[in-house]
């Protein structure tokens, strides 16, 4: 049976008498496969599996944004259930910020290219937001999405630098049969936008096919990732990205690990995805 607790002193309470190791996988709800998967990670290495759902108001910049984000609690524990999660936590705002609440983490370099960049403020939100459950829950290990490669740098660097115990473990992306990968904000594409949306995978895979060709010229492979964008008139794109996998700072040159990047817009909706060279 799955617990759900809405406050901190019921999370606490029931924490204190449940079995470790704990793996924790904090999510903003309407649940898809790629949570599912972290879902099924953590179970496999924790005696106790948390999820949270919470949409975090503070790493949205755009309140229409916040307002339209998909929600359905009946659905989301019934795939917890379904996923044998010990325990869910499901605050409110409130209970998350209470009132006097005035302090958020500031990032440093990691943070300010790529999403940080096109999205200002975005990640000190999904800092201050993770670094709360990571204090309330205290887990041995927190599960997050390779999807979000920039939120996993972040946090992970955010969790060494703050000395907070919690091991941050980056997993797959999970994908559609077509290709684009799972997000919640799938959900909003218009049926031709959803059609066109397996684009980003396409431009990822048609850079890393010049990458294993021996390409190495950052330019070239942006390039690449544009032309292939261009094929699609619904794709509205923001950044192609090829940059260092451990600074995601632009690269001239491919000469080690690599993180390719993209954003896209298909009318209201903002689509990221990115692909990994040379990291085995
Ligand atoms: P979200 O609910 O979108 O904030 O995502 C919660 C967690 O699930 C984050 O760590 C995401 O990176 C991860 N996630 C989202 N989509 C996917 C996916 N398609 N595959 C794997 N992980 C994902």
């Amino acid at each position: 049976m799955t617990r759900v607790v809405r406050t901190r002193e019921a999370l606490r309470a029931v924490l204190d008498t449940g079995r470790r190791p704990v793996g924790l996988v904090p999510t903003m709800g309407w649940l898809h496969d790629g949570h599912r998967a972290l879902m099924a990670r953590a179970r496999a290495e924790s005696a106790t599996t948390v999820v949270t759902i919470f949409v975090n108001p503070r790493q949205f910049g755009d309140p229409a944004d916040l307002a339209r984000y998909p929600r359905n609690e009946d659905r989301d524990l019934d795939i917890c259930e379904a996923e044998g999660v010990e325990l869910v936590f499901m605050p409110s705002v409130e209970e998350v910020y209470p009132p006097g609440f005035d302090t958020t983490v500031s990032l440093g370099a990691i943070a300010r290219p790529l999403e940080g960049a096109a999205r200002p403020g975005h990640f000190e939100g999904v800092a201050t937001v993770v670094a709360i459950l990571f204090n309330l829950i205290r887990a041995e290990r927190a599960y997050f999405g390779q999807k979000d490669a920039q939120q996993v740098a972040v946090i992970r660097r955010m969790s060494i630098d703050l000395a907070i115990p919690t091991e941050v473990i980056a997993c797959p992306t999970v994908r559609e049969p077509d290709g684009l990968a799972m997000s919640s904000r799938n959900v909003h594409l218009a049926p031709n936008e959803r059609a066109a949306a397996p684009v980003l995978r396409r431009a990822l895979l048609s850079a890393r096919e010049a990458w294993s060709a021996g390409e190495r010229s950052g330019d070239v492979l942006r390039d690449r990732m544009l032309a292939e964008l261009a094929e699609e008139p619904l794709a509205a794109v923001e950044y192609v990205s090829v940059a260092d996998a451990g600074t995601l700072e632009e690269l001239d040159q491919v000469a080690g690990p690599a993180l390719l990047s993209l954003a896209v817009e298909f009318g209201t909706t903002r689509l990221i995805d990115n692909e990994l060279l040379g990291t085995g």
